[in-house]
């Protein structure tokens, strides 16, 4: 139906959106540190501009009805996919993660299999009284302007999950990228515009105190972030000014706990990508394993045996499923940790050092034993290719070091026995628990965290709610 471009490659993708020569920032290939792109620059102006013309559009796209936005949301999905090779380079280069691997191609198909899904998603009203006196129904209607702010690890699929629920409730969008992989965003956002109408969603381009601003314009009722948890408390205190409606999906340190005589082999290979997808740059990954004393020393030596092989190197050789950090601070995060548990005594069972033979942000993928809570690297997130493991004798015991991080994002137990592990799960303080694999996402699960990972949940029925505001419709009963 739609005459939207295909198969655009990924240069053509960055000049619809970067800066002309000379001007904007310049953004570089997160793998090889050469100059990809100028991102556009834009200020505070033209966010009161971008929000002011959403707001116009608004009316309009609420009027069209589910069923026209439907369709175009199942256009986008196509044209996204018609372009999905382009994105996923870009992606690839900006972002740093690999073209293969759970990486950028699966990323820009999550994109339009995201958006599928809340095209067949039913929010139907509720009917809460039917009765001789009274007939009451609670109806979802938009909000007005959501504001999205996303973050630079899985730059469109995260920005794709704040725009897909909201438009497909009526809302228009303004969408702040991070100032870390801009470029992708926008191009996606660009190739979306093909389809919808002017002012439906439109992308931004700035730093941190464009994202406050977004945060705290009087003209936007609900904010979409997911970000850090430092950030998501900014955010609360912004809407102490406007009363935006928020969904924050911040941190975890999301841990995984290996029961007594579980198979270390069976499992090590869904350990590992349960810590590492993505270059262990992933907000639901495990980043803390505790393993019982019975079979601590086979899980520890089988994940190393994972993580050795494991190809990492620049994204868009289609060998490589591990790539670079994608920014120098998350580098120096990774390392720093690292470096501390070295001093705290915990013992490198593979990598524990720069890959720097690969490029500048390279960071071996890392085992790290011997180490326990009260040492950073446990403690706290890492968002890398560093796992901690964590010895354990007594099960209550593990439980309740799991649930002394003041987040819980996700969590996940493991064990021969899957039925044993699913009496323990819902100890987990966490949004979600996984048996037997950590991290996997649905587009009809609802996705959330508790504690300080933020409140609010995506996905499904549940994700469409959070970007509505409801109405009690009350009128009298059968009997008059
Ligand atoms: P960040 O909080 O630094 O930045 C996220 C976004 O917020 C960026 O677009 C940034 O420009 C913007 N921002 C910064 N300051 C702002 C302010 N004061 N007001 C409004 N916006 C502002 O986070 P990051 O470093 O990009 O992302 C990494 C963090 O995000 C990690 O802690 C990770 O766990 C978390 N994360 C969580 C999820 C989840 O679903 N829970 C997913 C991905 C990442």
């Amino acid at each position: 139906m739609s005459d939207f471009p295909t198969g655009l490659s990924e240069a053509e993708l960055l000049d619809r959106v970067q800066a002309p020569e000379g001007e904007g920032r310049e953004i570089l290939d997160a793998a090889t540190r050469e100059v990809l792109g100028r991102a556009p620059v834009q200020t505070a102006e033209d966010l009161d501009d971008a929000i002011a013309r959403a707001k116009a559009a608004q009316p309009g796209w609420e009027a069209l009805g589910h069923e026209k936005r439907i369709e175009l949301l199942l256009a986008v999905a196509d044209a996204i996919e018609a372009n999905a090779e382009g994105l996923a380079h870009l992606l690839s280069r900006e972002q740093g993660k690999p073209l293969n691997g759970p990486n950028a191609r699966f990323e820009v198909g999550a994109c339009s299999a995201w958006l599928r899904a809340n095209a067949a998603t039913v929010l139907e009203p509720q009917i809460l009284i039917d009765d001789e006196n009274l007939h009451a129904e609670l109806v979802y209607k938009a909000a007005g302007v959501v504001g999205a702010i996303s973050p630079w690890n899985w730059p469109m699929m995260i920005s794709i999950w704040q725009i897909g629920p909201s438009l497909r409730m009526g809302n228009t969008v303004v969408i702040k990228p991070s100032e870390y992989t801009p470029l992708c965003v926008l191009a996606m956002v660009s190739i979306m515009n093909e389809v919808l109408p002017a002012d439906v969603l439109i992308g931004i381009s700035g730093g941190r105190e464009v994202g406050a601003s977004l945060a705290a314009h009087p003209d936007v009722a609900k904010i979409m972030f997911t970000g850090s948890t430092a950030t998501g408390r900014k955010i609360i205190e912004s809407s102490a000014g406007n009363l935006a409606r928020l969904t924050l999906e911040l941190g975890g340190n999301d841990a995984g706990i290996v029961l007594p005589g579980t198979d270390a082999q069976a499992i090590a290979q869904d350990l590992f990508w349960g810590a590492f997808i993505n270059t262990g740059q992933t907000c639901a990954a495990m980043k803390r394993l505790y393993v019982h004393d019975s079979v601590y020393d086979d899980v520890v030596d089988a994940l190393a045996e994972v993580a050795a092989q494991m190809p990492m190197g620049v994204g868009l050789d289609e060998n490589n499923v591990l790539g670079p950090l994608q920014n120098k601070a998350q580098f120096d995060i990774v390392s720093g940790l690292v470096e501390d548990a070295k001093a705290h005594g915990a013992r490198i069972v593979t990598g524990g050092e720069p890959a720097a033979e690969l490029g500048e942000l390279f960071y071996r993928p890392t085992i790290v034993a011997d180490v326990t809570d009260g040492v950073a690297i446990v403690d706290e997130e890492q968002f890398g290719p560093v796992l901690p493991v964590i010895r354990y004798s007594d099960v209550d015991d593990a439980f309740a070091r799991a649930n002394a991080a003041e987040v819980g994002l996700g969590a996940s137990v493991w064990s021969s026995d899957p039925e044993e592990a699913a009496q323990h799960a819902t100890r987990m303080q966490s949004g979600t628990v996984w048996i037997n694999s950590h991290g996997g996402l649905h587009p009809m699960l609802p996705f959330g965290g508790v504690k300080g990972s933020g409140y609010g949940l995506e996905f499904g029925v549940e994700g469409l709610k959070s970007v509505a505001v409801t109405q009690v419709v009350s009128r009298p009963g059968r009997k008059s």
